[in-house]
């Protein structure tokens, strides 16, 4: 973050601005909406500027800018559309101790004017740092059509009535008061006051909360592969207990107010003990706290839901599973192949590498078929083990094998090869990452090269 966004306190400060053209008129817009003391300097200025002087709106000095123009100014800005002028006046306002900001100029600006959604006291303020206008014009208009033209008018109301609300306890309970508020458009002042009274005294005499938890599956890592139904959960939780898996970018989805506490988990060997972690998140859901337990991938696959579902379940605590998309799913699709097809796998195994008594034994004759596929997670400490294990029981050395690294991640990485060479390859290709290892299953992409190979020696 290059420019960091606040709101400038601009009332009885001065801001001056040099040019009188479209640039000129269009920041003076803007700034007539606050109330700061506005001097235009501008030998030429337009007839707009020139009423909004005889108006008493600002002050016009109707010359070319001198140095002191900018004298005690918080702003300067120069919007003379002629590089040169800007340039001098830039220097000239620098000199009096303004911050300066050069219009359509992002290099010579010392602060940058972002766009701007206007339901005052409520205002959006979206900068791109220059990157991208045109996707700063975009999200405004879209911001325009979702934010109701009576925000304003109820966030005013809202403002005035708030010591009222004090008659809640902090926290959650004038959390909801509020969302509750805004969640019905109204465009009365009248009105709002006495949606405002009814609904506090609804909120008042309401039974106290209980709390419950939610245990959501935070998918592979790209934040849109999220449910909907996760999203919200996070939007409203009050506690996030995450796993170490769990993508940063998903964290800063939940509400800014939730408390987020790390589990500590990764694949194995957990560095937070599962008895702590079932206490954690018993305890705050007894507290009245809606708990978003997060999980990577679907919380039901090698996830120990079982467990925390056990110790609600003990303590009554409500809870509900909101499933989420495995990482075999993201991996499979990285490799643009499906888990099943007909004629070649009519199942599929999602297994385990590691489990809590160490690597983990399986039906190896079964998984060693022809045609077999399974989806090995936790697999990369403990490929050696089973790559021998599938080759003592028949397994043909040729099999596909293939590891994808933070499937759905920009980070994604995809290593191709044959189960009598996964390992070395695996540790060679040093992934530190999470890894889904794929039995029986190769890329599209390598298979049709394969196929062309093939046909290509038949031909000979
Ligand atoms: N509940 C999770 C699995 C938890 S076990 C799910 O449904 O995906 C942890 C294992 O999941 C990791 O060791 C790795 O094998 C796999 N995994 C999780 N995220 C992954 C990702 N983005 N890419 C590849 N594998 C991943």
């Amino acid at each position: 973050m290059k420019h960091f966004p606040i709101f400038m306190a601009l009332e009885g400060r001065r801001v001056v601005l040099s040019g009188g053209g479209d640039a000129a008129l269009a920041k003076l817009r803007l700034l007539l909406k606050t109330e700061a003391k506005i001097s235009v300097v501008a030998a030429e200025a337009a007839p707009e500027i020139r009423n909004w002087a005889s108006s008493g709106k600002l002050t016009l000095i109707p010359r070319a800018m001198e140095p002191g123009d900018a004298l005690c100014a918080s702003l300067f800005y120069a919007a003379n559309e002629d590089d040169a002028e800007d340039a001098r006046v830039a220097k000239l306002a620098h000199l009096d101790g303004a911050l300066v900001n050069v219009v359509d100029n992002l290099e010579d600006s010392q602060f940058i004017t972002p766009a701007i959604v206007d339901r005052d006291p409520v205002t959006v303020a979206i900068g791109t740092e220059g990157a991208a206008p045109v996707l700063a014009r975009s999200i405004k208009k879209s911001l325009e059509e979702q934010l109701s033209p009576n925000l304003g008018l109820m966030a005013r109301v809202g403002k005035a009535f708030r010591k009222h609300v004090e008659a809640l306890p902090f926290g959650a309970k004038r959390r909801t008061f509020w969302s509750d508020y805004y969640s019905t458009d109204i465009g009365d002042a009248e009105v709002a006051q006495t949606r405002l009274e009814d609904l506090l005294d609804t909120h008042l005499h309401a039974p106290a909360r209980e709390g419950w938890v939610d245990l959501v599956g935070a998918g592979p890592g790209d934040p849109e592969l999220l449910t909907l139904k996760a999203r919200k959960a996070l939007d409203n939780a009050d506690v996030v207990i995450y796993d170490r898996l769990v993508a940063p970018e998903i964290l800063e989805l939940a509400r800014r107010e939730a408390v987020m506490l790390s589990a500590g988990k990764e694949g194995f060997g957990p560095s937070v003990t599962q008895d702590a972690i079932n206490e954690m998140i018993v305890s705050h859901a007894r507290g009245g706290a809606h708990v978003v337990r997060l999980k990577s991938g679907d919380p039901t696959v090698f996830g120990r839901l079982d467990e925390e579902i056990e110790a609600c379940e003990a303590a009554g605590v409500a809870w509900t599973i909101v499933p989420g998309i495995t990482s075999a799913s993201a991996a499979v699709a990285a490799l643009g192949q499906s888990l099943t097809k007909r004629g070649r796998n009519s199942g599929v195994r999602f297994i385990t590498g590691h489990d809590t008594k160490g690597f983990a034994d399986h039906d190896w004759r079964a998984l060693a078929a022809k045609g077999e596929v399974a989806a090995i997670y936790m697999g990369k400490k403990s490929a050696r083990f089973f790559q021998g294990r599938l080759l003592m029981h028949g397994a043909d050395p040729a099999t596909p094998v293939t590891v994808i690294e933070n499937a759905s991640r920009p980070t994604q990485r995809i290593l191709t090869t044959r189960l009598s060479e996964l390992e070395p390859e695996l540790t060679n290709a040093k992934f530190d990452g999470p890894a889904l290892v794929f039995l029986g299953l190769a890329p599209r992409a390598a298979l049709q090269l394969a196929d062309q190979f093939d046909q290509q020696e038949a031909a000979i």
